[in-house]
């Protein structure tokens, strides 16, 4: 198993969500190792489309597979995972090469014990019981690009994130936002609620630090990010929110690592626009991230200013879009968009 971090647990009093944390950081540190080999490997990397034309990669059911096997071991079995293993079961060259990348971290990994690892996402969510929230590769078009991406694992409580963890291979705690300097092995985050969120290096698990939204006033240049993919969120409707502001840089990231970069000071906002009526973002988009900006004290809310509501299945139901920025920009941008007539 891979190293985990020596970490102060002090004010977690909670002894089985510190367990569950440990082996969910555990989980993450141990697949975004095997993803990052992948990363390296694209052009050998199996990638086919799903039903609604969005890619899925070797890596993401690796990943979903890993978590799978490890959650056997865990109190908590229950996961919403994005993928599932139908595919798999009718490709018998993608099925070879997503056994292989699992066996190299789990060597007595059977092609039965995957398919059915995999399927165990299948819980349905909900607002009752404990549950895990796994997107195994977060930005699959950020990871074909050679771009960001993360691997993002939630404990849901009654509906309740209570945990999250990040494992963003592509991105370094306090480099450059948008990642080019950064080698791998990346890094990890961990949030618990109410006892804060944690990032360190993968190879360097002593040295965590505590991530901190960067102290931001109405007189500072605004610095945003948003996807790269101009489908999953609005750029127009981003330029005419900015306008407002004293000044804007942005920054344009695949993935959950946008909740890290305003989690650790290098961004004031994440600003996730809709871009079609009807479009109901997923909970393992959302949930570690969110409690990892939100323990580092950004708010998050919907682009009205509802609170993320986690009870409803696999959907954001009761939301469209997500707003996450340090306290004063926040409410200045829910202002804006009310201003704007954006829904
Ligand atoms: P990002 O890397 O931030 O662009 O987000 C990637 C995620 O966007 C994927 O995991 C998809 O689940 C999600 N996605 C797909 N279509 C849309 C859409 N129309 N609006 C918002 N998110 C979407
Ligand atoms: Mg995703």
């Amino acid at each position: 198993m891979v190293e985990t971090p020596s970490f102060d647990w002090s004010d977690m009093s909670n002894e089985e969500l510190k367990s569950l944390s440990d082996s969910a950081c555990a989980m993450i540190t141990e697949a975004s190792g095997v993803a990052e080999r992948l990363a390296r490997d694209l052009a050998s990397v199996g990638s086919v489309s799903k039903d609604d034309k969005s890619p899925v990669t070797v890596a993401d059911f690796a990943v979903q597979a890993i978590v799978g096997l490890r959650l056997r071991d865990c109190c908590v079995t229950d996961m919403v995972g994005e993928e599932d293993a139908s595919r798999l079961r009718t490709d018998e060259h993608l099925l070879a090469q997503v056994h292989e990348a699992v066996r190299s971290v789990i060597p007595d990994a059977d092609a039965d014990d995957i398919l059915e690892a995999i399927d165990s996402g299948n819980h349905e969510g909900g607002s009752t019981g404990r549950f895990w929230t796994l997107d195994p590769i977060d930005g699959t078009k950020g990871f074909l690009r050679g771009g960001q991406f993360a691997l993002a694992l939630a404990l849901i409580s009654d509906g309740v994130v209570e945990m999250g963890v990040l494992g963003l291979s592509h991105w370094g705690m306090h480099l450059d936002p948008s990642g080019a300097t950064v080698r791998p092995p990346g890094s990890i985050c961990l949030a618990t609620r109410g006892g804060g969120a944690h990032g360190w290096s993968i190879d360097q698990p002593e040295q965590v630090s505590r991530l901190q939204v960067a102290d931001w006033s109405s007189d500072s240049i605004l610095r945003t990010c948003e996807s790269v993919e101009s489908g999953h969120s609005s750029h127009d409707a981003s330029a005419r929110i900015v306008e407002i502001f004293s000044g804007h840089e942005a920054v344009r990231l695949d993935s959950q690592t946008k909740y890290a970069v305003v989690a650790s000071g290098a961004a004031d906002a994440y600003l996730r626009l809709p871009t079609r009526p009807g479009y109901v973002e997923r909970i393992w988009d959302h949930a570690a991230g969110a409690l990892v900006a939100s323990e580092s004290g950004a708010i998050v809310s919907d682009i009205h200013g509802r609170e993320l509501d986690f009870s409803h299945g696999c959907g954001l139901e009761k939301n469209r879009g997500v707003i996450c920025a340090v306290p004063a920009a926040h409410e200045r941008i829910i202002d804006r968009i009310s201003e704007t007539g954006l829904s």
